[in-house]
């Protein structure tokens, strides 16, 4: 018996529900709860497989430890927002439950991606004798388990890594973002930077690019940003010399937010407006499409990996690992567009290994830690398969 507990009802954990009830011999018993409970209801209306919902407050640990203790899971996956990581973290150490998240915790009121405040629990999982995996989507994620996969089987030195990611759909709409607004405004907004040689280098927002070739999408114009797995990459891949992440944006995406920027519509401090305070960015959220509703006229692809140079056998070795995912299957097979989807997945398979102890362990973990290769198995059975080609 595994009852895993999921917690956020969004895009991404409408995916999480519908994969673990694809797997009944390791989720034997789900239970989805958020904010409001109708969007779990409305997801567990979809899923072909009975599955019990809950309202909680994920930002207040107290109500959260209360609902683990009532509903007995051996797992939380956290799929809400990256403001409630602490207090999920906190909940699971007070209940005594294993966890797992797919993006690092942030300040409400700082735009600011570190590990530190969760690398912080190390010591207090570790003496509960419990589990914490961090950053188990995509990228963070999948990415990550691509870097232990070439460090275990394709080199034996890796310089560089250029983490690739490209969404070459259509939404059909003037503007949206294809997971929670805030969080990806915010991301996409701050300091570029990346690692090299020991240091890093922090760049003016979106200030370089580069046209890159996505295998099965065709040439499209990456822009070099910040992304949270650099950071435990650049600790846990040994000899690294350099890494980058891009990511591609439409020239209409960027000219709304150019404009948003402009008239202060991106800002997260908050303005008073008629005697309340207001937060911008908040207040922008609420016009925006809700990522979840994206799904239904989507189309086209995403392709996102990791492209390494290094070393093998004393030859200079490039070689790209990708996962190709199609918006418009994504929709047919559980109602989501494919960023949610491959999100939702290997939160789903991260879960997996930890409850059939492929994945065992005390302490706070971020997923190139641990084993890639039953990871790696799982992504082709469960929906994304991944390719290995010479670049
Ligand atoms: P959504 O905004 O669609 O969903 C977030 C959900 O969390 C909503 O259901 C929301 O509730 C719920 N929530 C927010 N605050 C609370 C709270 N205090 N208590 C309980 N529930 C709360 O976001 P997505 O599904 O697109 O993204 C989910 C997570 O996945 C985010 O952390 C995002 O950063 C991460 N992500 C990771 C990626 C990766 O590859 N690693 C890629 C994409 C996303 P309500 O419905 O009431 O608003």
């Amino acid at each position: 018996m595994s009852k895993v507990l999921i917690i956020g009802a969004g895009g991404v954990g409408g995916v999480v529900a519908h994969k673990c009830a694809q797997v009944p011999e390791v989720f034997t018993e789900i239970c989805l709860a958020s904010r409001t409970k109708a969007r779990c209801d409305r997801i567990a209306a979809q899923v072909p497989r009975p599955i019990t919902t809950a309202q909680v407050d994920a930002d207040n640990v107290d109500e959260l430890a209360a609902l683990i203790d009532c509903v007995e899971p051996e797992l939380v996956i956290n799929v809400a927002l990256p403001y409630q990581d602490l207090s999920i973290m906190e909940a699971c150490l007070k209940a005594g439950v294993h966890y797992l998240d797919t993006a690092n915790y942030e300040p409400p009121d700082v735009a600011k991606f570190e590990y530190k405040w969760q690398w912080a629990y190390q010591e207090r999982f570790q003496k509960a004798g419990l589990m914490a995996v961090l950053g188990c989507g995509f990228d963070p994620g999948v990415t990550n388990i691509f870097c232990a996969y070439a460090q275990q089987n394709m080199y034996d030195e890796i310089h560089s890594v250029d983490i690739v990611d490209c969404n070459a759909g259509d939404h059909g709409h003037p503007f949206a973002t294809n997971f929670n607004p805030e969080i990806n405004i915010r991301e996409v907004t701050q300091r570029g930077k990346y690692w090299e040689e020991g240091e890093w280098k922090e760049i003016d927002p979106m200030s370089i690019s580069e046209m890159i070739d996505f295998p099965e999408v065709g040439p499209r114009k990456g822009y070099l940003i910040y992304h949270e797995e650099e950071e435990s990459l650049v600790r846990h891949i040994k000899g690294l010399k350099r890494i980058r992440f891009w990511m591609t944006f439409s020239d209409n995406y960027l000219t709304h937010l150019r404009v948003l920027q402009n008239v202060g519509m991106t800002r997260i401090d908050p303005v008073m407006y008629e005697g309340h305070e207001v937060v911008p960015l908040k207040f922008l959220k609420v016009l925006l499409p809700d990522p979840s509703s994206l799904g239904e006229n989507y189309k086209g692809k995403t392709c996102i990996g990791c492209v390494f140079e290094g070393i093998k056998d004393g030859k200079p070795k490039k070689r790209m690992l990708y996962n190709v995912c199609d918006h418009a299957e994504c929709y047919k097979e559980v109602k989501a567009q494919a960023v949610s989807y491959t999100t939702g997945v290997p939160a789903m398979i991260g879960g997996y290994l930890m409850l059939t102890n492929a994945w065992a362990g005390a302490g706070v973990f971020n997923v190139e830690q641990l084993d890639p290769m039953p990871f790696m198995d799982l992504l082709n059975k469960y929906g994304l398969p991944w390719k290995e080609i010479e670049r």
